[in-house]
């Protein structure tokens, strides 16, 4: 029986508060942005979760992006199933990854060797190290707001969970170790020149996600991304697309595809492990071969290319080359977007919503929003009371205003409509909140 108190999460999270740091194993899962109590998931079916007390719930939140295919798709779990019962890891060389890694290259042809790992973390860690081996050069340059996971090099003006919590970079990072991370405003390519000029012969890299999603949906301004290979190009550097969100999200090809500019490196995850850990880096043949054991740049995992992974990947890639799968994933997305801004409308808030396909973030601005200053700018109290408004009408969204809600292809015209209506009583709901200064308050 359902219990819409939340009880039992409530229970739950008080026992995890006394075994994890913040009662969580990832920074934003706690809602110390939103407030309250995280629901504690135990099954998820389409485009469907239900939670510990019973709750169903219409899921934007797709695990942070992997579930591209939505929750428990038969082929993926069929995958899993066969490749668990033949041995969930060898350590040793199997088929499966060879099979991932050509789906992955034909869909991103800018890979042609690419490695392995188990998250992104890893991928963009690893892919900075060897652009450092490659070039000769230490310095790399990233945009604020932007993130690459948690490795110390990359956590200045990192994005969400950062954003999230007020810090600007992280304790226990020496400063030493972020001495050669330069970061500048997104979509600022004339920064990035400067940047270049400050500093000539020294960056390594440029860093970006072609389409920032941990600062809420940025898409790239016209020429940003062709600039960015330009100036790299024009300057040594290398060019290296965290695609760890957009990778087979924006297009099959990913960022790269969709905007048409080829980076020299690149980093995929999320979706290619079909909801296992997954990652990889990859790029020219002639840099990747400096990849031990071919050449001297040293990186490994006991775990990588695991089989019961590479099996979900490979399903959920499989099923991605089904004629229009994208076609659909951008119409419904638009009709989330048109949605959102009618219901906005009609309830006299000031949304901004901003989308690339099935990525999009409705942004509590009346501007647009095209960089990490703008989106600060953002009345997350609001979208503090609204995300609890959603939740209390069946409706799961990132718990931040500075995340990504993703639609996959699970969802329905139907599931979108009903969710369009919470989101039309969710809206009028927090803004007469806020108005009677009550409800919900956002940390
Ligand atoms: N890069 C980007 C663009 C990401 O969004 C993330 C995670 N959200 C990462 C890297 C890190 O990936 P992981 O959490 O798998 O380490």
């Amino acid at each position: 029986m359902a219990d819409s108190s939340g009880r039992r999460s409530a229970e739950l999270f008080d026992r995890a508060l006394e075994i994890f740091p913040g009662g969580v194993n990832s920074p934003v899962r706690a809602f110390r942005a939103v407030g309250g109590v995280p629901p504690f998931m135990v099954g998820g079916e389409g485009a469907f979760v239900t939670d510990a007390d019973g709750r169903s719930y219409i899921d934007y939140l797709g695990s942070w992006g992997p579930l591209i295919l939505g929750h428990a798709h038969p082929a993926v779990e069929a995958a899993v199933a066969d490749a668990s019962r033949a041995g969930l890891t060898f350590g040793a060389p199997t088929e499966r990854e060879v099979v991932l890694g050509e789906l992955i290259r034909s869909a991103m042809p800018s890979l042609e060797r690419l490695r392995f790992v188990s998250t992104g973390t890893e991928a963009a860690m690893s892919a900075l190290r060897l652009a450092r081996a490659y070039t000769g050069r230490t310095k790399i340059l990233k945009f604020d707001g932007g993130y690459h996971g948690h490795s110390d090099a990359l956590l200045v003006a990192a994005g969400s969970g950062l954003l999230t919590n007020a810090l600007p970079s992280s304790a226990g990072v020496p400063d030493a170790w972020v001495a050669d991370t330069i970061s500048v405003p997104f979509n600022d390519l004339e920064a990035v020149e400067h940047a270049l000029s400050v500093h000539p012969g020294a960056i390594a890299a440029v860093i970006v996600e072609p389409v920032a999603g941990n600062m809420g949906v940025i898409p790239p301004a016209d020429g940003f991304l062709d600039g960015l290979r330009e100036l790299t190009r024009r300057e040594g550097a290398l060019l290296i697309f965290d695609e760890v969100i957009t990778g087979f999200r924006v297009a099959l090809g990913g960022a790269q595809a969709r905007f048409g500019v080829s980076p020299d490196l690149t980093c995929v995850g999320k979706i290619i492990g079909g909801g296992l850990p997954a990652a990889a880096y990859g790029g020219r043949a002639e840099i990747m071969r400096l990849i031990a054991p071919e050449g001297p740049v040293y990186q490994a995992g006991t775990l990588s290319g695991n089989p019961v992974a590479m099996a979900a990947g490979a399903a959920t890639l499989r099923q991605l080359h089904t004629p229009g799968c994208y076609d659909r994933l951008e119409s419904l997305g638009k009709r989330l977007e048109d949605g959102i801004v009618q219901a906005a409308a009609r309830a006299g808030a000031t949304v901004t919503v901003q989308r690339v396909g099935s990525m999009l973030t409705p942004f509590f601005t009346d501007q647009p929003v095209r960089d990490e200053s703008a989106a600060r700018r953002c009345d997350t109290r609001l979208y503090g009371r609204f995300l609890h408004g959603l939740l209390d009408r069946g409706v799961y969204a990132p718990p931040s205003q500075f995340e990504a809600w993703f639609v996959s292809l699970a969802h329905t015209e139907r599931d979108l409509d009903q969710s369009i209506s919470a989101i039309d009583d969710a809206l009028r709901t927090a803004i007469s909140e806020t108005k009677a200064g009550s409800g919900p308050a956002a940390g």
